[in-house]
């Protein structure tokens, strides 16, 4: 008889799947303001995270280490790609700029040269639904449009890790529910992985694979849900009764967070 040896694990192409891990991460302000503390987070491909959290918790503080705007007091916080797309809560379009523009302006800042610039604009502001409007200027576009435009300026750095710090907050319910829909079905074409900030825990649960739910400052960890429903997502899930559920659950951890 002879022996069998176990077969080598297969290497997965060289490419780590955890882009985001922060270990033990506390933020103290020089003003004695601290932000978060103990937070351990992971965001590997595939994933679309959002984290829910009291106004004032630390959450745009936590994307903003995760940019490199801002560094950890304490902990590490790894980043494993240099393509982060960041989405505020403001679309930050130049006045004077046309859409076109506005949306090579990123792309402009990395270097990248004009004719490829060109081409990748024009694919995101198609991706992003907004054709037609290259010429226009940002005042002649509604707040949906200008989220959409400032998607489309990151897109065309093709992120791996996207960032995105309550775009939608300002929407109404209809034009928020729309764009949800749009992100999500760039996730799925585009293959990103998502770390997302908002104060809708129906949005949290919509958007993402897992919800990260934090407490009032210093922000902690205080709850964590993997969302179960499949991808691409059917928008009628919104109504089922599993949906009302986890809402219910994880506003119930967000609550037990806020004393
Ligand atoms: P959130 O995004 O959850 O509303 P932030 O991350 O913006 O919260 O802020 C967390 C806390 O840190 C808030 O209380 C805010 O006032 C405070 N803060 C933010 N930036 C600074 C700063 N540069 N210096 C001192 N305190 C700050």
């Amino acid at each position: 008889m002879t022996t069998t040896e176990t077969p080598p694990a297969p290497v997965l192409s060289g490419r780590r799947s955890t882009l985001l891990d922060f270990s033990d991460v506390a933020l103290r302000f020089p003003n004695g303001t601290v932000a978060l503390q103990g937070v351990d987070l992971t965001v590997d491909r595939g994933e679309f995270v959002t984290v829910v959290g009291p106004s004032g918790c630390g959450k745009s503080t936590l994307l903003r280490i995760a940019s490199g705007l801002e560094t950890a007091s304490e902990g590490d916080a790894d980043v494993d790609t240099d393509r982060i797309g960041y989405v505020f809560q403001d679309a930050t379009l130049l006045p004077w700029r046309s859409i076109l523009d506005n949306v090579e302006l990123l792309a402009e800042l990395n270097g990248m040269p004009k004719a490829e610039r060109a081409v990748r604009a024009r694919e995101a502001i198609d991706l992003v639904g907004l054709s037609g409007f290259e010429k226009n200027l940002p005042k002649q576009l509604s707040g949906g449009m200008k989220m959409r435009a400032s998607l489309a300026r990151s897109l065309t750095l093709d992120p791996e890790l996207f960032l995105f710090d309550e775009p939608f907050g300002a929407l109404d319910e209809i034009t928020r529910e729309r764009l949800n829909d749009e992100l999500l079905r760039l996730f799925v074409e585009k293959g990103f992985a998502g770390l997302f900030i908002t104060h809708s825990v129906s949005e949290a649960v919509y958007l993402s694979t897992r919800v990260i739910v934090m407490s009032g400052r210093p922000g902690r960890i205080v709850g964590e849900f993997d969302v179960p429903f499949p991808m691409p997502r059917d928008p009628e899930i919104r109504f089922t009764a599993e949906f009302a559920e986890l809402v219910g659950e994880v506003s119930h951890a967000l609550r037990e967070g806020h004393h």
